[in-house]
C-alpha cells in the first residue's frame, strides 16, 4: 500500500514509518518539521519506498495514497502551549483537510487522539465510554479540545460521508527519537539524570501516569489500520502499569546510577491527577494486543538512546 503518515518526522511517526517500510509498504511522510526532526528519518531516506513532503497540514493537500495515519500535532505540553492557536489549527483544520482527502479517495484514515480527551479524569481507570473532564479554557485546552473536536469530525465524516475512520486514544508513550528538549517527563528525567542535574518533579510527584513503550504503540496503530474487521474506535492504546511521578524519578535515578537530586517545582495548571488506560477493548478488537515492554526495560532502552544523543549534541 501507499501510506501517508502525517507527523512522520516526529517521535512516534518516525517509528511508524520505519515499521510500515519494514512491512513492505510505500510511505509518504508529511511533516512541517515544527517539532519533528530530520535525524529521526535520516536512516529511512535511503529507502526508495520512502518519501518526505514538507507541508503544513493546515493547508489542503492531495496525494496518491491508499491510507492515512494522522499523527501531525505537537504532543508535549511545552511545545503545544508555545503556539496554542497553531496547535488548535493543526488539530482541527489539519484533520479536516485529511478527512477531505480520505473522503475524495475513499480510503481509511486513522486519528491519533489522546488520553487528554479524558482531562483530569473522575473515572479511574479510563475506559472509552467515559466522556472526560476537560477545562475548555485552560492552558491545555488548545490540545485537549483540539483533539476532542478532531474526534467529533472523524465520527461525523463516518456518519455523513461513510469514510472509514479510526480513532485511537494514546496514553503517555516514550522511547528513542524523543527530543532532548521535548519537555515531557521521561525525556526530562533521563536527560537530567545523565547530565547530573536536579530532576524536576512538579507538585509533590503524587500524580500518576501510565507509560507505554513506543514499539507497543506502533504495533497497536498498525493492527488498528490493518485488521480485516473495520474498527471505528475510539480505542485506548497504552500500558496499564501506573506509577507516581516520584516513583518514576527514583526509577530513572536507579537505572542511570545518577547522583542527581530531586527538586520540587510548581504543578502546572490543570495537570491531570491520575491516568491509567482500560485496554480490554483493544485486546478484544486487535487480536489480543497488549503491551509487551515493561517500564524498566523501556527506560533502559530509552536511556541508551539518550546517552548517544547527548554524546552527539
Ligand atoms: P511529536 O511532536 O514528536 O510529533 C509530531 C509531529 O507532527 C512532528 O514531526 C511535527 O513536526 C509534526 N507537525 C506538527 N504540526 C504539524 C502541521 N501543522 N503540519 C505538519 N506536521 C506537523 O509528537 P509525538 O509524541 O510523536 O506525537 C504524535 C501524535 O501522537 C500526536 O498527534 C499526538 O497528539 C499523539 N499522541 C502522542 C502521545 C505521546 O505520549 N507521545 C500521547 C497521546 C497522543
Ligand atoms: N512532570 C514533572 N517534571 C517534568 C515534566 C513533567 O514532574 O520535568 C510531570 C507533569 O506535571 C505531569 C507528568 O509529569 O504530571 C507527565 O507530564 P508530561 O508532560 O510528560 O505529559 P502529560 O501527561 O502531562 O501530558
Amino acid at each position: 500500500m501507499n501510506i501517508m503518515v502525517t507527523g512522520g518526522a516526529g517521535f512516534l511517526g518516525s517509528h511508524l514509518c520505519e515499521q510500515l517500510l519494514a512491512a513492505g509498504h510505500h510511505v509518504l511522510c508529511v511533516d512541517d518539521f515544527s517539532t519533528g526532526r530530520e535525524e529521526n528519518v535520516i536512516t529511512l531516506r535511503s529507502n526508495h519506498r520512502f518519501q518526505v513532503l514538507h507541508h503544513d497540514i493546515c493547508l489542503p493537500l492531495n496525494a496518491d495514497v491508499d491510507a492515512i495515519y494522522n499523527l501531525a500535532c505537537p504532543a508535549s505540553p511545552v511545545h503545544y502551549q508555545a503556539d496554542p492557536i497553531q496547535t488548535m489549527r493543526t488539530s482541527v483544520l489539519g484533520a479536516l483537510n485529511l478527512l477531505e482527502l480520505a473522503r475524495r479517495r475513499s480510503i481509511p484514515i486513522l486519528q491519533t487522539s489522546t488520553s487528554e480527551v479524558y482531562g483530569d479524569p473522575a473515572v479511574h481507570p479510563q475506559m472509552e465510554s467515559y466522556w472526560g473532564n476537560v477545562n475548555p479554557i485552560g492552558l491545555r485546552a488548545c490540545y485537549d479540545e483540539g483533539k476532542r473536536c478532531a474526534e467529533t469530525m472523524f465520527f461525523d465524516y463516518r456518519r455523513q460521508h461513510g469514510v472509514n475512520t479510526k480513532v485511537v486514544r494514546l496514553f503517555n508513550t516514550y522511547g528513542p527519537h524523543m527530543r532532548i528538549d521535548d519537555g515531557r517527563v521521561i525525556s526530562n528525567f533521563i536527560v537530567q539524570a545523565l547530565q547530573g542535574i536536579d530532576l524536576t518533579v512538579y507538585g509533590a510527584g503524587q500524580q500518576t501516569r501510565s507509560f507505554c513503550y513506543i514499539d507497543d504503540v506502533v504495533e497497536g496503530l498498525m493492527r488498528t489500520m490493518h485488521t480485516p474487521e473495520p474498527i471505528s474506535g475510539p480505542v485506548n492504546l497504552g500500558n496499564p502499569g501506573e506509577f507516581t511521578i516520584l516513583e518514576l524519578a527514583n526509577k530513572v535515578l536507579e537505572i542511570t546510577h545518577s547522583e542527581s537530586k530531586i527538586v520540587y517545582k510548581p504543578l502546572p495548571s490543570d495537570d491531570p491527577r491520575q491516568r491509567r488506560p482500560d485496554i480490554e477493548l483493544a485486546a478484544k478488537l486487535l487480536n489480543g494486543w497488549k503491551p509487551r515492554v515493561e517500564l524498566d526495560e523501556g527506560l533502559s532502552r530509552t536511556i541508551r538512546y539518550f546517552q548517544q544523543a547527548l554524546a552527539l549534541s
